[in-house]
């Protein structure tokens, strides 16, 4: 959903990029900040009034922005600690709820996505802690700079208490699923971090009603969905455990040359009733073009609804491998049998099916101890 953006920069070889929600929302926040009679509340933190000289609006937008910059220290401890540990990294975003790095900890161990977690808010309660001492130490009378890092310190100890909620997709979540999962399997310690992070959602909505704090709601029923979510996502990769990329194929897949104009894709698509249409010629295949997205965009022929190279898989793949590269590469895979000719295509779609049918499957299966018996008897 926030995979687009312009790159701005990069960190080490990973592009830094930032969404077009972030520029709406900056402007929004520096109002908001500055509004907030900034000159009392100074005087209240004991600054003498007299000493305030910048405009609130100053503040407002100082303020804002060094928000997304402390968000982008945040994600660069989190993107540093994952290359150190040798783990890939796609893309650091920017954007409207904050930061968001993507990096591929499939094979990584419960201390390191712990280590990855932690460094996020370490950055910031780091950050914090000198910037308030540092204003404090510096000589003299109160002075803007002096204001600025005051607040700039307390905007970084906000974002790493916020961060360290024990609840996913926060990196407190993390940080506890991973401890769990230091004794426990994976699935019991997503399920145990999911009740703690709906419960403390479930308090934390509770309190903000009781209370008229709107900001705190919303939050917490962002926070009470991420919860549940990211136990979704467990019980998913759970259940394609054991499965083939063939297994989870949609094969009603129409083949259309590169050069066909988009009405053809669709009545092709139409006509056969597929979701899927595979962009190829006589050597070569391009791409996969979905139903959904064939009015998305205003390219001419189905090539230029191709983006990049196509990804491919063996049928006897192993279907989790498949999504992890799907999911890394936000594409559908492209299933090949072994005379090298395509048969198939994976889709998000077809992952939840597949998922959703093989738990069903599942329930209909002798529970496991049984299932171990029977293997201990044909041993
Ligand atoms: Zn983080």
């Amino acid at each position: 959903m926030f995979r687009s953006g312009w790159t701005v920069s990069e960190f080490r070889g990973i592009p830094i990029r930032v969404h077009p929600s972030l520029l709406f929302v900056l402007p929004i926040m520096a109002i908001a900040i500055s509004g907030q009679q900034l000159t009392a509340r100074f005087v209240g933190l004991g600054v003498p009034a007299g000493e305030i000289l910048v405009p609130p609006m100053v503040y407002g937008i100082g303020l804002s922005v060094s928000l997304f910059g402390a968000i982008l220290l945040h994600e660069i401890g989190h993107a540093a600690t994952a290359l150190r540990f040798g783990m890939p990294v796609r893309a650091i975003t920017l954007m409207i709820l904050g930061g968001m790095t993507e990096i591929d900890q499939d094979e990584a161990t419960p201390k390191e996505t712990f280590l990855v977690a932690a460094a996020g808010p370490a950055v910031n309660l780091v950050l914090g802690v000198l910037c308030i001492l540092g204003a404090r130490v510096l000589p003299g009378a109160w002075t803007d700079v002096m204001i600025f890092l005051v607040l700039f310190g307390g905007l970084n100890i906000l974002i790493a208490v916020f961060n360290l909620i024990p609840s996913m997709p926060l990196d407190g979540g993390r940080m506890l699923k991973s401890v769990l999962s230091f004794r426990l399997d994976v699935s019991r310690a997503a399920q145990i971090t999911g009740t703690i992070g709906r419960s403390l959602a479930l308090i934390g909505g509770l309190y903000g009603l009781m209370y008229g704090e709107f900001m705190i709601v919303l939050l917490c029923v962002f926070l009470y969905f991420g919860a549940g979510a990211d136990q979704i996502n467990t019980s998913i990769q759970e259940a394609l455990e054991g499965l083939e990329a063939q297994q989870a194929m949609t094969i009603q897949v129409v083949s259309i040359p590169p050069h066909s104009s988009i009405p053809s894709v669709a009545r092709h698509m139409l006509i056969r009733d597929a979701q899927v249409a595979l962009v190829r010629d006589v050597h070569t295949t391009y791409g996969v073009i979905l139903a959904q997205r064939l009015n998305r965009s205003r390219a001419e022929t189905a090539a230029d609804l191709v983006e990049g190279e196509p990804l491919f898989a063996w049928a006897d793949d192993p279907l989790p491998e498949v999504v992890r590269t799907m999911r890394w590469h936000d594409k559908p895979v492209i299933v090949k049998d072994r005379y090298n000719t395509p048969i198939g295509v994976v889709t998000h779609d077809d992952v939840i099916r597949a998922a959703r049918l093989r738990i069903l499957a599942d329930r209909g299966l002798p529970d496991q101890v049984s299932s171990t018996e029977s293997r201990k008897n044909e041993a």
